[in-house]
């Protein structure tokens, strides 16, 4: 009897450790009982939605109906966005026995990122979702890239789970490894009620755990959208299953850990600009100063490596006053100082931008570098700016005449 109070104990005070990061949110509203253990036998299904996208309110409809709930893997910055579930939505979504999960600031491909940068997407998404009001314990790999560096920062960042690889093997009830969790493939477009069904009758054919993926919930709107008549057909037969139909979150258990605070990154995040917040957005980890109708900045499908690269164009007024620069803040995104390297291609002469944030805090206005010559072909510029006793970094690449350039692959070192 002790040991079962102990461990209640436990459970709350690290749903309050994990609460402290957000003074204004209220309790977590998707705090979870305390879990219980898997079902000695029998299979279990649980139903994962990927991505936060504002049809799956319908597909929660569906479950309600039910009595069936499912673990949403969501990204606290598209929140609020359009097209995506808002906060009171997912709010009451856990209220009701959802589960909300993590799946990246960005949906960034985690492997081959740096730690630095893995951390930003993964501790600092959790971070946001647990400043929503929010209390995960569940991760998705985004495009199920999983690597073995990713996964231990999944870890780290307080997760009990990493839902996985998908269509390499199915799921044990006692998973080998809880931070690769395999799953079918996702459930989309050209998915057959047979082959749901399939996924179902092979889990319980082994009592094991067939971890199902859906995206979005439509006759048509992509491969990733699930025909309504198959969901609602497929739900109708999962019913009448032997199955126990589970959050994740519940059969793996454990409570909710505390995230660790993020440290001043010792690389550019998302120095290749890959990572973008919507199509017209932003590179995540980078800020925008000076845009006009004469100045402009926008992402371009022409990268040195990735996807794509950046792009600003200054046609009238004074060419350096349009500013792409890592974001400003105090440690989250801005580095420790260093040698800085990005690759440009420009119609004009550029220079490297830089700011200094002092151990008190504070912003130094902006400093330029030396000219560096028009490239037509990738051209790669160093520079090491004076930066004594400065505790973090802020940089970019202004244009030093009217023009244009494209630059990627921002670094420090
Ligand atoms: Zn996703």
């Amino acid at each position: 009897m002790r040991v079962v109070v102990r461990v209640s104990v436990a459970v709350a005070m690290a749903v309050l450790a994990a609460g402290c990061g957000g003074s204004s949110a209220s309790p977590p509203s998707s705090a979870p009982p305390p879990s219980s253990s898997p079902p000695a036998k029998g299979a279990v299904v649980s139903l994962t939605f990927d991505d936060g996208l504002e049809r799956q309110e319908q597909m929660v409809k569906e479950l309600a109906e039910r009595g069936l709930t499912g673990t949403f893997y969501v990204h606290s910055t598209r929140v609020q966005a359009p097209g995506y579930l808002t906060q009171p939505t997912l709010a009451r979504l856990a209220q009701a026995g959802n589960e909300i999960g993590g799946h990246t600031r960005t949906h960034a491909r985690l492997p081959g990122l740096h730690p630095d940068e893995q951390r930003r997407e993964v501790c600092g998404d959790r971070s946001g979702l647990e400043a929503l009001g929010f209390a995960p314990r569940s991760f998705a790999f985004p495009f199920h890239e999983v690597s073995a560096a990713a996964e231990a920062v999944v870890k780290e960042c307080g997760y009990n789970s990493g839902r996985g690889k998908a269509g390499v093997a199915a799921e044990e009830l006692t998973p080998a490894d809880p931070y690769d969790l395999n799953t079918p493939l996702s459930i989309g477009s050209r998915t057959t009620l047979p082959e749901v069904q399939q996924y179902v009758l092979a889990a319980e054919q082994r009592e094991g755990w067939a971890i199902l993926v859906f995206h979005d919930y439509c006759d048509d709107c992509g491969t990733l959208g699930v025909k309504p008549r198959i969901f609602t057909a497929f739900l109708d037969w999962l019913k009448g299953r032997p199955v126990a139909v589970r959050n994740v979150g519940d059969v793996i258990g454990g409570g909710v850990r505390p995230v660790p605070p993020l440290k001043p990154p010792s690389v550019a995040i998302n120095g290749s600009l890959e990572n973008y917040f919507g199509k017209e957005g932003l590179p995540d980890c980078w800020q925008l100063d000076g845009r006009s109708a004469t100045a402009t900045f926008g992402r371009v499908d022409e990268p040195r490596t990735g996807r794509w690269a950046g792009r600003i164009k200054v046609t009238d007024g004074d060419p350096g006053r349009l500013r792409l620069a890592v974001r400003q803040d105090d440690g989250e995104c801005a580095p420790k100082p260093g040698t800085l390297s990005v690759w440009y291609t420009s119609t004009a002469p550029v220079r490297f931008t830089v700011s200094r944030r002092s151990a008190g805090g504070t912003w130094s206005g902006w400093s330029e570098g030396p000219v560096l010559p028009a490239a037509s072909t990738w051209r790669q510029a160093t520079w090491t700016p004076k930066a004594a006793g400065a505790a973090g970094i802020s940089f970019g690449l202004v244009l030093a005449g009217p023009g244009q350039a494209t630059f990627d692959d921002f670094a420090l070192r």
